[in-house]
């Protein structure tokens, strides 16, 4: 079997384990260096979703996605950097130390799929795969300038994912073009039995940049408070260009906006404190002292393994969960997320894709958000389409303060061409 070499200057901290020598076979990704997400199992290779519960963790198998990529020939050169288990929106929450953006390496790359981002913006790899739960492949793809896609909930089979919230999450491509993005959806939409919620839907699609009489919605909410005027300027730069290559621009409404946040951090929260209850230190991560009583020991290890922010939402999930609150905090997100859903058929009835900003700023400095609030406030224009299940892609749109800004183009479910056709001609008219 061939290989491919890889000694890349990770000036970033783009990745948490690299592959000198990657194998490669014949395929559609023959030679290709591709990165992977440290929270998607490979075969004897560690995967730690950035955290130190996982420590000396090599996975006996590998995920259905990493199965079809070296399937295809891929060489599957390095484990990247993300915040522990995908929670955050800056890649500072990792065991391994931050990530730096390489549009400006003061900045942070965004998150949580932040080293397949770098990985990808520096041109170290050409595509990589990132999960995206509330916004973690759209946000780094568009803090670092490059293309992410969310598949719509249930097209891409999530064995071998290491969950964090999966009523939300997808795994997804992450790629300088959207050539590149179309092909991995081709390899990734392999059907498979061992996730349940993956329905057989294969996509075969080569992207149609023509955008003559689409329907595009654009949600005030997207462009209202919260979101940086000088960010909002530049969207509507390409929403109005794509206006000039043919779409027809609709103003609406999508209310739900205004609760869509809470409802998003009750879920993910609850979904992460059961999840990760699996986490007991005993087969790996920080040693367990098995003197000692088990639940002292079990605080112990999971104290010493968990960083801050996993603890902080271990905490709040377990809380909204508990017996007497479940009612008013559980129960009432998944109204909530009904509205949410409810808001996007509706306005699939008269339109199209819905288009925005992906994100509501630039990228920040490193360390400039340190309250957990603020941080989870810019998740806002990302978490509707995780809520609902419909695929969303961030296409690179120009910049602000010299820094990359990107445009979220949000389809109906199971039409994940389509997002990636309204993708592809937006930068094929950008490039005239
Ligand atoms: N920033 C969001 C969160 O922290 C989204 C993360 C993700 O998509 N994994 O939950």
């Amino acid at each position: 079997m061939a290989s491919v070499t890889f000694a890349p200057d990770d000036r970033y901290n783009a990745f948490i384990t690299t592959l000198s020598e990657a194998e490669t076979g014949p395929g559609r990704l023959s030679g290709i260096p591709v990165a992977v997400k440290d929270n998607i199992s490979t075969r004897g290779i560690p995967t730690t979703c950035a955290s130190r519960i996982l420590a000396g963790y090599i996975p006996p198998y590998d995920a259905h996605v990493v199965t079809l990529l070296k399937r295809e020939g891929a060489a599957i050169v390095g484990k990247t950097n993300m915040d522990e288990f995908g929670m955050g929106t800056t890649t500072e929450n990792s065991a391994f130390g931050p990530t730096l953006n390489p549009a400006d390496p003061t900045r942070v790359p965004g998150g949580s799929s932040g080293g397949s981002a770098a990985a990808v913006a520096s041109g170290m790899v050409r595509m990589a795969l990132g999960t995206d739960t509330g916004g973690s492949i759209r946000c780094p793809a568009a803090f670092c300038g490059i293309v992410g896609l969310k598949p719509t909930y249930g097209r891409v089979s999530r064995y071998g994912l290491i969950a964090y919230a999966n009523s939300l999450e997808q795994i997804g491509p992450m790629a300088r073009s959207v050539e590149d993005i179309s092909l991995l959806m081709e390899v990734l939409t392999t059907h498979d039995s061992r996730d349940s919620t993956t329905i057989s839907c294969p996509y075969r699609h080569t992207p149609d940049p023509s955008v003559r009489g689409l329907k595009i919605g654009v949600p005030e909410e997207f462009f209202g408070e919260g979101v940086d005027p000088r960010v909002a300027a530049v969207v509507w730069e390409a929403v109005t260009r794509l206006e000039q290559q043919g779409a027809e621009i609709v103003t609406c409404r999508m209310p739900s906006m205004s609760f869509a946040l809470a409802a998003y951090y009750v879920t993910c929260t609850s979904e992460a404190s059961s999840n990760l209850a699996r986490f007991d230190g005993v087969r790996y991560g920080p040693q367990a002292d098995t003197r000692r009583p088990w639940h002292e020991s079990f605080q112990d290890q999971r104290r010493e393994g968990f960083g801050a922010e996993v603890r902080r939402r271990i905490m709040l999930g377990t809380f909204a969960l508990s017996s007497g609150y479940y009612g008013k905090y559980y129960a009432k997100a998944q109204a909530a997320r009904q509205q949410v859903r409810n808001d996007f058929v509706r306005l699939f009835r008269t339109v199209d894709v819905i288009a925005g900003p992906t994100m509501p700023t630039v990228a920040f400095r490193l360390g400039e958000k340190t309250d957990p609030l603020s941080m989870y406030l810019s998740d806002i224009l990302t978490v509707p389409a995780n809520l609902a299940g419909v695929p969303a892609i961030s296409v690179p749109c120009g910049t602000s303060e010299g820094l990359p800004v990107g445009l979220q183009v949000i389809g109906q479910w199971f039409r994940d061409e389509k997002v990636i056709d309204v993708a592809a001609a937006y930068e094929q008219g950008a490039s005239l």
